[in-house]
């Protein structure tokens, strides 16, 4: 064997791909009874394999400018064209995202594994990498025991730390540092954050949706949970609100319940005559109905004053106090540093190891990057293993 590939994800997978295609002798091997948990898991709410805005835009999308050198291997049109080699079309959203057609990753794994295969790469299931012998071997629990490999080359593809069921647990941090590598902890992103709300809000207004509000000019849907709030409009700020709860204990953030009335209008609106009408019915004529008006009133108590309504209504605050664990994240931050890492993504440290996909240290917001990046850093280590060894020779 010639390249050892630890972890079957989509960076692993794709690593394999570009060594067999080069035409080394390839072994991946993987903790779990299957490859590409998560990739199919990201399948089940809609495979978003990535994003047809352009691609400078794309590429501004990552938090670390060296993402861009893998995507230049590897951009989004070619992947697109890479899953219709597999035999998936793809189609671009309403909002830009490309999608299967069929929106699941299974068939694209089905077909992706079975073309692996046919080019030779060997692929082990239930092969848990446990860290480095004494004498340098990569040590694997396996169901026949433990066994010790010594590959001319490795590539290590073994995910970050969000949904540690699926396989990939953030164990390796330890074992990479204790090779001497800078390896920054492993942190939530696209993830939740927990709010004090009050016990109404808890019983009754958990797992309700809040639709077009905006947070900072950006608007989208988010959902109340009885720990806080989650969904798509939070994430992209998750590195910010994580950093300023880590420096101040809290992040404080606005929310515009509705962007598409000026306060002006609004304060019209709920200064008009009541009448005989409740309360809420009232305030759900001028658009503050069931868990918007609940929210107002999470911080505005008394809301007989319309214009304090309004303007509470528009820029309602709320404490973020910590975002929920990295188990329930969709992706994680943290990981091996880029500065561990050569052009070829090989470990200085390390020289024959290789790392990509999401257990480097870049983050970027749900829409397809996370899986366009992962995928290409595997196209990237995976030729840079070829050239390592072209070079030994
Ligand atoms: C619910 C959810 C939905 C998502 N939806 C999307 C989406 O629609 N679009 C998008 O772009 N991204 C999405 N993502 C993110 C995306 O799935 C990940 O970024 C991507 O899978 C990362 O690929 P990877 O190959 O780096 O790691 P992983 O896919 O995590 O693969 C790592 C592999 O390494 C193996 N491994 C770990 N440790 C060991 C070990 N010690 N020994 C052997 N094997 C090991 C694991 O078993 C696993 O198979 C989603 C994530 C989640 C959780």
């Amino acid at each position: 064997m010639d390249v050892l590939i630890v972890g079957g994800g989509p960076a692993g997978l794709m690593a394999a791909e570009a060594a067999s295609q080069a035409g080394l002798k390839v072994l991946v091997c993987d903790a779990m009874p299957s490859v590409g948990r998560k990739f199919l898991l990201a399948g089940k709410g809609g495979l978003n394999l990535t994003h047809s805005e352009p691609l400078d835009r794309f590429v501004q999308r990552f938090s670390h400018g060296r993402v861009a050198d893998w995507l230049e291997q590897l951009t989004p049109q070619q992947l697109r064209d890479w899953a219709q080699e597999l035999g998936v079309e793809t189609f671009v959203g309403t909002s830009g995202r490309v999608f299967p057609s069929e929106m699941k990753a299974a068939p694209l794994l089905r077909s992706w594994l079975r073309r692996l295969r046919a080019g030779g790469v060997d692929i082990r299931q239930r092969w848990r990498w446990e860290g480095w012998t004494a004498s340098g071997q990569l040590r694997f629990a396996t169901p026949e025991g433990e066994q010790v490999l010594k590959p001319r080359a490795v590539i290590l593809a073994l995910g970050g730390g969000s949904w540690p069921k699926l396989g990939s647990d953030g164990a390796w941090v330890e074992w990479l540092r204790g090779r001497g590598l800078d390896v920054p902890d492993l942190e939530a992103s696209n993830c939740g954050f927990e709010v004090a709300w009050s016990p109404v809000m808890k019983e009754r207004f958990a797992g309700q949706p809040l639709k077009s509000i905006e947070i900072e000019g950006r608007r989208g849907e988010c959902v109340v949970s009885e720990y806080g709030l989650e969904g798509s409009l939070i994430y992209p700020f998750s590195a910010r609100f994580r950093e300023q709860i880590c420096q101040s204990g809290s992040a404080l953030i606005h929310l515009d319940l509705l962007p598409g009335q000026s306060l002006e209008k609004l304060t019209a609106a709920l200064a008009k005559p009541r009448g005989s009408n409740s309360l809420a019915k009232h305030l759900g004529r001028a658009g503050l109905e069931g868990v918007k008006a609940a929210l107002v009133r999470e911080v505005l108590p008394d809301l007989s004053d319309a214009a304090r309504v309004a303007a509470t209504a528009k820029h309602l605050p709320l404490r973020l106090l910590a975002s929920r664990p990295l188990a329930e994240a969709i992706s994680s931050a943290g990981g091996v540093a880029f500065d561990e890492l050569d052009d070829h993504l090989m470990l200085k440290k390390l020289p024959g190891v290789f790392c990509a996909g999401e257990m480097i240290d870049w983050e970027a917001p749900t829409g397809g990057y996370l899986l366009t990046a992962s995928f290409a850093s595997g196209r990237v280590a995976g030729r840079g293993a070829v050239s390592y060894l072209q070079e030994l020779r």
